[in-house]
């Protein structure tokens, strides 16, 4: 699944969060996994279609569970001003990070006489850089040591190496002038053991007190323009609420949200958000087992998508029987999508869609 570390400036609200998130997790049903790590939560991605389809597939008593994907959410504690100097940022931060897929940044866009800031005022866009200054430097110090390493191999003739080694210089070059790696593209993609942060994409979450959810305060119109600027996505939440809400049943939690003039939870959104930002979709098994939820790439073929399932079912793979989501709701089952010849069968060069019902066809 997808994984989102959760980071900011001491008392922006990151804690409030995810510990809202944490709760979601807990009360979260028809989970298939075991005990996680304290700093990790899962949030279960909405997702309208998995109860339709549930419904369609009840017989009599039996209504089939509905397992959907979830987003991990890390929380990475330790970044405040200066980390990135001296002792250089924890191990077990630069592991943490390193691990995710993409970066919320939580930044304070409420005002709280009580709540003290670490600079002593609010300003968000001077928080998200004191943040992405630390993550900068990070980098350098990381990929200074990694080019040192490949210019000796470089030296030795190893042309992979000397091929490495420039392009490590070339992502220095946008660090050292204050930028993200991410900023830029490159000729050759930047290896994952190159271990960068700012290569992951971003969203920034404006933290708003419950009477700022439903008009953007002025904060939030500057994070809106910084984040334009980087082509990265802002979600606006109530960390409060999100606490709120985490304790109340779905109905109640629904009309709550209706209450204070907003569709859907922050979280929800966070991730939708996150989906998109990643470019991620979502393709579905049904039945009268299970209707169950799978999250793959957007540009994955029917064979990868099935290796999600189990490997047994990529190596093995045939052929598959596909069909949209809808069109199953429609003609209310498989038999009876078979025999409007709604179900297509598709080979190994299948790309998936979104929204996709498969069912593997393989040898075992
Ligand atoms: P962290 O240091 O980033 O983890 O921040 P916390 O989640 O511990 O929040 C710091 C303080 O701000 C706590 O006292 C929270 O209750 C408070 N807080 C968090 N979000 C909001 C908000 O939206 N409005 C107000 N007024 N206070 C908030």
């Amino acid at each position: 699944g997808l994984s989102i570390g959760i980071v900011g400036l001491p008392n922006v609200g990151k804690s409030t969060l995810f510990n809202a998130i944490t709760r979601a997790t807990v009360l979260a049903a028809n989970y298939p996994f075991a005990t996680i790590e304290p700093n990790v939560g899962r949030v279960t991605v909405p997702d309208e279609r998995l109860s339709a389809l549930s419904r369609v597939f009840t017989k009599g008593e039996r209504v089939p569970p509905i397992i959907p994907t979830y987003v991990e959410f890390v929380d990475i504690a330790g970044l405040v001003k200066g980390a990135s100097q001296g002792e250089g940022l924890g191990n077990q931060f630069l592991a943490n990070i390193r691990e995710v897929d993409a970066i919320a940044h939580v930044v304070r866009c409420f005002e709280d006489d009580n709540v003290i800031h670490v600079a002593g005022r609010v300003d968000p866009v001077d928080d998200i850089e004191t943040i992405n200054t630390e993550l900068i430097l990070a980098d350098m110090a990381g990929l200074e040591k990694r080019l040192q390493n490949l210019q000796k191999k470089a030296k030795g003739n190893d042309k992979e190496a000397a091929a490495l080694a420039s392009l490590a210089e070339e992502i220095l070059a946008v660090l050292a002038a204050g930028k993200p790696a991410r900023a830029r593209e490159y000729d050759q993609p930047v290896p994952k053991d190159f271990g960068l942060i700012t290569t992951k994409p971003v969203i920034y979450v404006a933290n708003v007190g419950e009477n700022d959810l439903t008009e953007d305060n002025a904060y939030v119109r500057r994070v809106r323009e910084y984040a334009a600027a980087e082509g990265a996505q802002v979600v606006k939440i109530s960390a409060q609420i999100e606490g709120e809400l985490s304790e109340m049943p779905e109905e109640e939690a629904r009309e709550f949200l209706a209450d204070l003039g907003v569709q859907e939870s922050g979280l929800d959104q966070l991730v939708k958000v996150g989906y998109k930002t990643l470019g991620l979709i979502t393709f579905i098994t049904s039945g009268e087992k299970e209707v169950r939820a799978w999250t793959i790439r957007n540009g994955e073929k029917a064979p990868e998508a099935a290796g999600e399932i189990h490997t047994d079912l990529e190596k093995g793979f045939i052929r598959a029987e596909v069909i949209e989501w809808d069109k199953m709701v429609e003609a209310g089952g498989w038999a009876a999508a078979k025999s409007k010849g709604w179900v297509r069968t598709e080979g190994k060069e299948y790309v998936m869609k979104d929204g996709d019902i498969m069912n593997v066809l393989h040898s075992s």
